[in-house]
């Protein structure tokens, strides 16, 4: 059998279960309670073999809302999760037998397993019933004021912010052929200093909360995917992602892989992280790399270690370039570069603004110069910012 007509292999950790276990409640009941901490940056999210006992029990409740958290939402003033009974899959209709685009739509899911890929991230499986199908590279969308505990957050928010807090966009890790649909998300952090408001919705969901747990989904949606004529038009994708900014991308790559019909395009996949233990599905990178060392190339640029060549001859130190990412493209006319990351946000923008500056650039920005400074044809690139 050749590389190209390999089945994926096996990916570590375990992924998810092929079979939906039954659903777990989210945790013991606890009573309302004291006010929680101050917000504080995380230190890092529990592992999920378990989840976090309850806190002791609370003095009284709290007089005013406090100030939002950086990390976990406090668990003290948790409802009572629903009792496993009510926690039924409520399967989405299927879709209509049609040739069309099919509906975004929210669905109904059950979040049938949460496993931890870093420090501060995890992977959320969803059994979602028939949903209809969707593209390697898109993503669902998720309404944080569905969740109890994140009612009262969304209520003190949208009074101080003075408007309605949005769904929030989840690239799906999971592709087409796998029986669960996931997202991987990272938490983001709370940095005092500089950010008006603590993240409201990541830590949330890589805490792992929401194991067990029903959970509307909207989507699937965006443009973000390989077109299936995309081998008629190059012999090579390159990847540039940054952060949780591999997560539409590994998806495109494991789908791509499993595709003989298309094995004469090769996936270059250059992913920028701080540190080793930040890179999310790396593992998972590397398996795929040993099963389809034709097929794929595995570059990792680490920022914050001072030898990052300590783990392997694929791993460089600093942030991408255009000289740099230029040795790994064939031909920068023909190939196609697909970039996620983090970008600047619209609320930098409106600061920098405010005080008269440009705002710094951030791994999209570079990204872009990096597109220009290389003469790659901007039809030929596609990006997904997270901002
Ligand atoms: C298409 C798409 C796909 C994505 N895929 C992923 C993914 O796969 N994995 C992943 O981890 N993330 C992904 N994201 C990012 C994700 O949607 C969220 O933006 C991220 O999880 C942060 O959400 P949050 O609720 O935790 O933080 P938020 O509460 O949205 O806060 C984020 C930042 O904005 C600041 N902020 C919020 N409101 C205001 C305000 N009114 N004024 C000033 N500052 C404010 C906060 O201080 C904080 O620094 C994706 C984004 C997009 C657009």
């Amino acid at each position: 059998m050749s590389d190209e007509s390999k089945p994926l292999p096996p990916i570590p950790p375990p992924t998810a279960p092929a079979a939906m276990p039954p659903p777990t409640p989210a945790a013991a009941p606890v009573p309302l309670g004291a006010p929680p901490p101050p917000p504080a940056p995380p230190p890092g999210l529990p592992p999920l073999d378990a989840l976090p006992p309850p806190p002791p029990p609370p003095a009284g409740l709290p007089a005013a809302p406090p100030p939002p958290p950086g990390g976990l939402p406090p668990l003290d003033s948790l409802p009572p999760p629903p009792p496993p009974a009510a926690v039924a899959v409520t399967v989405a209709s299927a879709a209509p037998a049609t040739t069309g685009p099919r509906p975004i739509r929210w669905m109904d899911a059950v979040c049938v397993d949460v496993v931890r890929r870093t420090h501060d991230s995890a992977t959320l499986y969803f059994f979602v019933g028939e949903h209809g199908g969707y593209k390697a590279g898109q993503f669902v969308s998720i309404d944080p004021k569905q969740f109890p505990e994140l009612a009262r957050w969304c209520a003190y928010y949208e009074k101080i912010k003075g408007k309605k807090e949005g769904i929030r966009a989840y690239s799906m890790s999971s592709i087409p052929s796998e029986p669960c649909v996931s997202i991987t998300v990272k938490a983001e952090p709370y940095h005092p200093d500089k950010d008006v408001y603590p993240p409201l919705l990541s830590p949330f969901l890589a805490s792992g909360a929401l194991k067990g747990r029903e959970v509307k989904l909207r989507g699937f949606s965006g443009p973000y995917t390989l077109a299936p004529d995309h081998k008629d038009h190059t012999d090579q994708v390159v990847h540039l992602v940054a952060g949780s900014g591999v997560v539409p991308n590994y998806a495109i790559l494991k789908d791509e892989l499993q595709k003989p019909e298309n094995a004469s395009v090769k996936h270059t996949f250059i992913d920028v992280n701080k540190t080793y233990d930040d890179i999310i599905f790396r593992d998972q990178l590397f398996a795929l790399q040993e099963a389809y060392p034709d097929r794929m190339e595995l570059i990792h640029l680490i920022t914050r270690e001072e030898d990052p060549s300590v783990h392997g001859p694929n791993f460089f130190k600093g942030r991408p370039s255009a000289d740099l990412i230029r040795k790994f493209i064939r031909d920068t006319s023909t190939c196609l570069l697909y970039s996620c990351g983090p970008a600047i946000t619209k609320y930098e923008k409106q600061r920098a603004k405010a005080e008269g500056i440009e705002p710094s650039p951030r791994f999209m920005e570079s990204v872009e110069s990096i597109v220009h400074e290389l003469g790659i044809d901007k039809k030929r690139f596609k990006k997904e910012e997270f901002g």
